[in-house]
Protein backbone atom coordinates (compact mmCIF):
# COMPACT_ATOMS: atom_id res chain seq x y z
CA UNK A 1 0.00 0.00 0.00
CA UNK A 2 1.43 3.37 -0.62
CA UNK A 3 1.54 6.06 1.55
CA UNK A 4 -0.79 8.45 -0.64
CA UNK A 5 -3.71 5.61 0.62
CA UNK A 6 -1.85 5.50 4.31
CA UNK A 7 -2.46 9.34 4.92
CA UNK A 8 -5.88 9.00 3.46
CA UNK A 9 -6.93 6.61 5.40
CA UNK A 10 -5.37 8.54 8.65
CA UNK A 11 -7.69 11.29 7.51
CA UNK A 12 -10.74 8.87 7.53
CA UNK A 13 -10.35 7.87 10.76
CA UNK A 14 -9.40 11.89 11.96
CA UNK A 15 -13.21 12.43 10.29
CA UNK A 16 -14.52 9.39 12.90
CA UNK A 17 -14.08 6.28 10.36
CA UNK A 18 -13.42 2.88 11.81
CA UNK A 19 -11.12 0.75 10.51
CA UNK A 20 -12.24 -2.52 9.25
CA UNK A 21 -10.55 -5.65 9.77
CA UNK A 22 -12.43 -6.94 6.34
CA UNK A 23 -9.43 -5.78 3.07
CA UNK A 24 -10.57 -4.90 -0.24
CA UNK A 25 -11.30 -7.95 -2.48
CA UNK A 26 -9.63 -5.71 -5.46
CA UNK A 27 -6.17 -4.10 -3.70
CA UNK A 28 -6.10 -5.69 -0.30
CA UNK A 29 -6.26 -2.20 1.14
CA UNK A 30 -8.12 -1.96 4.74
CA UNK A 31 -11.52 -0.76 4.42
CA UNK A 32 -12.98 2.26 6.61
CA UNK A 33 -16.51 2.72 7.64
CA UNK A 34 -17.84 6.10 7.48
CA UNK A 35 -19.74 7.47 10.04
CA UNK A 36 -22.42 7.56 7.89
CA UNK A 37 -21.58 3.39 7.82
CA UNK A 38 -21.04 3.38 4.10
CA UNK A 39 -17.86 1.07 3.57
CA UNK A 40 -14.66 2.32 1.34
CA UNK A 41 -11.80 1.55 -0.34
CA UNK A 42 -9.73 4.51 -0.14
CA UNK A 43 -6.84 2.99 -2.58
CA UNK A 44 -9.95 2.03 -5.42
CA UNK A 45 -11.71 5.33 -3.55
CA UNK A 46 -15.12 3.15 -4.16
CA UNK A 47 -17.90 1.91 -1.62
CA UNK A 48 -17.48 -1.38 -0.97
CA UNK A 49 -19.94 -4.20 0.01
CA UNK A 50 -18.35 -6.58 2.79
CA UNK A 51 -19.36 -10.68 2.35
CA UNK A 52 -17.87 -12.84 4.67
CA UNK A 53 -15.95 -15.22 3.71
CA UNK A 54 -12.96 -17.77 4.09
CA UNK A 55 -10.45 -15.32 3.35
CA UNK A 56 -11.52 -13.27 6.58
CA UNK A 57 -8.06 -14.57 8.45
CA UNK A 58 -5.95 -13.94 5.70
CA UNK A 59 -7.78 -10.29 5.78
CA UNK A 60 -6.69 -9.97 9.24
CA UNK A 61 -2.99 -11.07 8.59
CA UNK A 62 -3.03 -7.77 6.20
CA UNK A 63 -4.92 -5.21 8.60
CA UNK A 64 -2.35 -5.92 10.80
CA UNK A 65 0.29 -5.20 8.72
CA UNK A 66 -1.34 -2.16 7.33
CA UNK A 67 -2.05 -0.76 11.14
CA UNK A 68 2.03 -1.47 11.28
CA UNK A 69 3.03 0.76 8.22
CA UNK A 70 0.33 3.66 9.50
CA UNK A 71 1.55 3.64 12.97
CA UNK A 72 5.74 3.99 11.66
CA UNK A 73 3.97 6.73 8.84
CA UNK A 74 2.54 8.44 11.84
CA UNK A 75 5.85 8.42 14.29
CA UNK A 76 7.69 9.78 11.85
CA UNK A 77 5.18 12.93 10.83
CA UNK A 78 5.40 13.08 14.87
CA UNK A 79 9.13 12.97 14.83
CA UNK A 80 9.30 16.03 12.22
CA UNK A 81 6.71 18.07 13.75
CA UNK A 82 9.32 17.80 16.49
CA UNK A 83 11.94 18.96 14.50
CA UNK A 84 10.51 21.65 12.83
CA UNK A 85 8.95 22.93 16.26
CA UNK A 86 12.59 22.68 17.45
CA UNK A 87 14.18 24.52 14.80
CA UNK A 88 11.21 27.08 14.82
CA UNK A 89 10.42 26.76 11.27
CA UNK A 90 6.66 25.56 12.46
CA UNK A 91 3.91 27.67 14.18
CA UNK A 92 4.39 26.15 17.49
CA UNK A 93 0.31 25.50 18.38
CA UNK A 94 -0.62 24.73 14.77
CA UNK A 95 1.77 21.82 14.67
CA UNK A 96 1.12 20.82 18.02
CA UNK A 97 -3.15 20.81 16.84
CA UNK A 98 -1.56 18.41 14.08
CA UNK A 99 0.28 16.39 16.72
CA UNK A 100 -3.07 15.77 18.80
CA UNK A 101 -4.70 14.05 15.87
CA UNK A 102 -1.93 12.13 15.22
CA UNK A 103 -1.54 10.62 18.58
CA UNK A 104 -5.28 10.11 18.01
CA UNK A 105 -4.66 8.08 14.88
CA UNK A 106 -2.04 6.01 16.88
CA UNK A 107 -4.14 5.46 19.62
CA UNK A 108 -6.99 4.00 17.89
CA UNK A 109 -4.39 1.81 15.84
CA UNK A 110 -3.55 0.27 19.43
CA UNK A 111 -7.11 -0.31 20.28
CA UNK A 112 -7.61 -1.92 17.04
CA UNK A 113 -4.88 -4.21 17.60
CA UNK A 114 -6.34 -5.01 21.21
CA UNK A 115 -9.55 -6.28 19.36
ZN1 LIG B 1 -9.41 -1.52 -3.13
Amino acid sequence: MSSHVSKKIASALMEGGKLLAEACPVCASPLVQRKTGEVFCLSCEKQVVIVSSDEEALGKVTVNSVLYELEELMMRRIKAAIESVKSGEADERSTLENMTLMLDVVKKIKELRKS
